[in-house]
């Protein structure tokens, strides 16, 4: 009989694996950033009576997917809104990443449509990030409309985030789902792009279609619905003495001027058969994009999500929280897309999951003002004790995909 220990986030008991990729039932789903707090419960993938994950199900559906067939609903949608009087016709949001370039890359010059791209800068570039997003915007050929951040309030929410939630990223993941919304209405461009479809990370199945999502992620009913790094709105402006036009930047676009304006948001995703690998070919292929000099701590991986200082140390309280480092991500992704066995995934797994970010994290403490110390002490807090024992002094895995955490002997 096994001990029980406490679970935090609402996590499943029992940890299990993925019997196709690396994953766990402990990886969260659910995107709802907003009110995400310690105590939230977490939506977490799904599991099949097969011991399969939703990712994993999703991944073969593809092959069965006719794509052919799903490209002709693509250019059906495109000719609905291709412009050619001198307005842009659709917006694609990204950084200037692989994907990013790729989906706009692919609507301008494939498909003929006259995007504008919109960027929510990271935390703190990386000066190989902010290379290929000069890239994308000049090499690649698109006007681009940037948000410059007021840096004291970027700063105090990521702080408040990491206090509170554990959760470095958390001001980047809002202001980039907002700010798209956002330019379309100001704009009137009806017509968003993302790139991947979230159920490439094992979103719920059922919610993967290409029409509009659900809208309540992008809107803002009311002020007291919204936390930012775990403080209400209402606590930010009395307590920390942000003015509420400071705070704006990080709020949805207003649900009425939404409905109003009839936006539409798609996943090309859904429409193209989309691989990173191979959206990094593509893009190494049409423009000067350059993969990390080096390889991120915590991956084996070079191309994937390289624009942020911040986005290592993300990776690495995710990894304290759920116990899914960024390999066990990756290698996951790479498993399904068949660029890597299941055992050279569990072994990279072995090797690079949970590896500290050292790199950039004197720098990035320094920038939000707070120190090591701090910061491992938070490590701690948030260790769920289901996931985490420590063992001489030093914090071990209970359950690994391997097989050799304490409590799997
Ligand atoms: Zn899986």
């Amino acid at each position: 009989m096994p001990q029980q220990h406490e679970t935090y986030y609402g996590l499943p008991e029992q940890v299990a694996f993925c019997s196709k990729c690396v994953y766990s039932n402990q990886r969260p789903t659910s995107a709802v950033e907003f009110k995400h707090r310690p105590d939230s419960k977490k939506t977490t993938l799904h599991f099949d009576e097969e011991g399969v994950c939703d990712a994993c199900r999703t991944a073969e559906l593809k092959d069965e997917i006719d794509w052919g067939g799903r490209e002709k609903e693509l250019l059906k949608l495109l000719d609905r809104h291709r412009r050619d009087d001198g307005q842009y016709d659709c917006i694609v949001p990204g950084s200037g990443g692989k994907d990013s370039f790729y989906a706009a890359h692919v609507l301008k010059y494939k498909y003929g449509m006259h995007p504008l791209t919109v960027t929510w800068p990271p935390i703190m570039y990386t000066e190989y990030g902010h290379s290929n997003f000069r890239n994308w915007v000049e090499k690649g050929g698109f006007d681009n409309i940037s948000f410059n951040q007021n840096g004291r309030v970027m700063k105090l929410l990521t702080r408040l985030s990491i206090e509170n939630l554990f959760h470095p990223f958390q001001t980047f993941i809002i202001g980039q789902k907002n700010i798209a919304p956002k330019v379309a209405v100001k704009y009137g461009i009806p017509l968003i792009f993302y790139g991947e479809n979230e159920a490439e990370w094992g979103n719920p199945i059922a919610d993967n279609i290409s029409s509009l999502r659900d809208q309540a992620f992008y809107t803002m009913k009311s002020l007291d619905e919204i936390y930012l790094g775990g403080v209400s709105i209402k606590e930010l402006v009395e307590r920390y003495d942000i003015p509420l036009a400071d705070l704006m930047a990080y709020l949805p676009v207003h649900r009425e001027e939404l409905e109003k304006s009839r936006i539409e948001v798609h996943y090309l995703g859904y429409y193209l058969k989309w691989t990173p690998q191979e959206s990094y070919y593509y893009a190494v292929e049409h423009s000067n994009f350059k993969a990390r000099p080096f390889r991120t701590e915590g991956t084996f991986n070079k191309y994937a999500s390289i624009d942020d200082k911040a986005d290592d140390l993300n990776y690495y309280t995710y990894f304290i929280k759920f116990g899914i480092g960024r390999t066990t991500e990756d290698a996951s992704q790479e498993i399904r897309n068949k660029h890597l066995t299941r055992e050279e995934g569990c072994a990279l797994v072995k090797r690079f999951d949970g590896e500290f970010p050292e790199r950039y994290f004197n720098e990035l403490m320094d920038h939000i003002g707070m120190t090591r110390e701090r910061f491992m002490e938070l490590c701690d807090q948030f260790r769920s004790p289901h996931l985490w024992a420590k063992m001489d002094g030093e914090w071990k895995l209970r359950h690994t995909v391997n097989n050799d955490g304490v409590d799997d002997r």
